[in-house]
């Protein structure tokens, strides 16, 4: 019995000791999506809508900055707009009854069986964004169409269609990881640069950290993406550009050239070779070598309405770090 007493003030004991803060917050964001993962497999096994849809939807409005803290923490982010959700009515917004909203033409439907339609219900909102999908129909034109419908923005079907397809392939809504954009073995120095006046191109801030290496360097895909841009800019040269699931947009630049295969839609994973290190840029296509070679890395965030360029250095000094680790762990 005293033995007992004692297992169980151990159990307490460590139970209640607190993870360091980032290993705590990392369990709860992992089992959050566990969590989101089992209610979009549900909502898909009742409505037929492929899951990787849902996902990826939810995914693009937990990347939206939250109009409040309680918004912040909802397990599904979909919020569906009030006018949206109960149609032409005066009437008190608070759940209701399917067939009432129908007639005001609402959208909001019942997805927990509790004869409610809620749009602060997580199922209630999947079931209801589902349903207004499929009335289009479940081709992935089909889809595209809706999203357009229900957003009328094309960057954020874009972003959605893109994220889907990436939870598609990977089976998974987990895609964190990250690579460095070089190998660790080849010579390379950068230092921060964001938002330092530049020269060429009239008066702007440079966008980017500038990873200087030799010509012919592979260039990596730092994170799990869709290939959204790739050819000739001006100021950029031989550029390609990738987005990730959490609305960033990456951004490499001053290429000697493309890896074989890569090309605009393509699905890329961290560590993948997407080009190579050059001086391109700053002239006619072709233009090449008026400064030394170099990976320019810029990062880009999407708010729904714009997008707004951050400071990259901080990320790739973290993605160096745990690349150099993982080099060591083998
Ligand atoms: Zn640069």
């Amino acid at each position: 019995m005293k033995k007992l007493h004692l297992i169980i003030l151990l159990v307490v004991l460590l139970s209640s000791c607190p993870l360091p803060a980032s290993a705590k917050q990392a369990d709860k964001e992992s089992e959050a999506k566990h969590e989101r993962m089992a209610l979009y497999k549900k909502t898909a096994a009742a409505t037929g809508l492929p899951w990787y849809y849902l996902a990826a939807i939810d995914q693009y409005e937990h990347n939206l900055p939250a109009a409040s803290k309680s918004e912040a923490e909802k397990l599904i982010a979909i919020t569906i707009p009030e006018e949206k959700w109960f149609g032409i009515t005066e009437h008190k917004k608070a759940a209701a009854n399917e067939s009432t909203i129908s007639w005001f033409q609402g959208l909001g439907r019942d997805g927990n069986g509790d004869s409610l339609a809620d749009p602060d219900n997580p199922e209630d909102v999947l079931f209801t964004i589902a349903s207004f999908i499929q009335r289009t129909g479940t081709t992935k034109n089909d889809i595209k169409i809706a999203l357009w419908n229900y957003y009328e923005r094309d960057l954020t079907v874009q972003t959605i269609m893109n994220t889907a397809k990436l939870y598609e392939q990977f089976g998974t809504i987990e895609l964190d990881k990250r690579s460095f954009p070089l190998p660790l073995h080849h010579n390379y120095s950068y230092r921060n640069t964001w938002g330092d006046a530049r020269g060429f191109g009239g008066r702007r801030i440079h966008e980017g950290t500038d990873i200087f290496a030799n010509y012919g360097v592979p260039v990596y895909a730092t994170t799990y993406g869709v290939v959204e841009l790739k050819g000739w800019n001006l100021y950029g040269g031989w550029r390609i550009g990738l987005r990730d699931s959490n609305n960033i947009y990456h951004y490499y630049a001053h290429l000697n050239g493309f890896e074989k295969g890569v090309s605009v839609g393509n699905v890329v994973k961290p560590g993948d070779v997407i080009g190579y290190v050059g001086a391109s840029g700053y002239g006619p296509p072709g233009t090449s070598g008026k400064f030394p070679p170099h990976l320019h890395y810029g990062m880009y965030k999407d708010n729904g309405r714009s997008e707004f360029s951050f400071d990259p250095y901080p990320y790739l000094r973290i993605w160096e770090q745990k690349s150099k680790q993982q080099k060591k762990e083998g």
